[in-house]
């Protein structure tokens, strides 16, 4: 009983978050590619209610993820998880800030990978991943935008990697930025990074909105979540979406 109401607050605090942050940052950026890149896409009325599909199924997705992530805050202030907080002391205690961020993050990346390849496949693509893929072309809103299947195979990973491989709360807090940020920029139909890094190393290691936005015009390609190295060992990785870099001064070579 002690443990139950502390569990039950940190879910209710976790989702408030995810769900606020959801609003500011998609907000945010729908506002931005309101003013920066009006897409001249479907009719207004059906956009307003595809819009509204995306921002109820993210409110879903906000509840699905603040549950596992409260009740892993909750464990972690009675020291049941791998997270730990403090100062780092000497070289190896600060390489463990990036070195585990990016384990996390390639974790996450490989399981959204092979979930995603598997979610394509036609029985389960209706059942499960059609919800994301019915937004056409996607908002910053449908960041979060999956049926609840979906999000709670999304749910799980960190909060689970958070009890077994330790991690600074500085490094899982960039963890979660990137999270946030890679799932609203990569659907908002335009390309925020400069070309010169689109066509360089962070564009050939790292997805960016038009390497996912390919994903959500051709579907059988481009599966990843953070990194293109699954896609390019699996060889469903076919480079950008070259509208999206149509307004750059030269497109680079895939
Ligand atoms: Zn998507
Ligand atoms: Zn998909």
């Amino acid at each position: 009983m002690s443990l139950i109401l502390p569990l039950l607050a940190g879910a209710a605090l976790m989702t408030a978050i995810v769900a606020l942050r959801y609003f500011a940052v998609s907000g945010t950026m729908a506002a931005l590619t309101l003013c920066l890149h009006p897409i001249a896409g479907p009719a207004p009325a059906r956009r307003r209610a595809q819009v509204q599909r995306e921002i109820a199924w993210s409110l879903l997705a906000a509840l699905i993820y603040g549950i596992p992530a409260g009740i892993v805050g909750a464990l972690w202030q009675r020291g049941g998880t791998a997270i730990y907080a403090g100062n780092p002391h000497g070289i190896v205690a600060w390489l463990a800030l990036p070195a585990s961020a990016l384990a996390y993050l390639f974790a996450h990346d490989t399981w959204f990978y092979w979930t995603h390849r598997w979610m394509h496949r036609p029985a389960v693509f209706a059942r499960v991943h059609a919800v994301h893929h019915a937004s056409k072309p996607p908002t910053a809103w449908a960041a979060m935008s999956f049926h609840w299947t979906e999000s709670l195979s999304g749910a799980v990973v960190v909060p689970l990697l958070a009890l077994v491989v330790p991690i600074h709360v500085a490094a899982l807090l960039t963890v979660l930025t990137v999270m946030t940020w890679n799932g609203v920029i990569n659907h908002m139909g335009w390309e925020i990074y400069p070309r010169r890094w689109v066509a360089g190393w962070f564009g050939r290691a790292v997805i960016t909105p038009s390497h996912h936005h390919l994903h959500h015009r051709d579907y059988r390609c481009n599966y990843g979540l953070y990194f293109r190295f699954w896609d390019r060992v699996g060889g469903t990785d076919r480079g950008w979406a070259r509208e999206l870099l149509a307004d750059r001064v030269a497109e680079p070579a895939a």
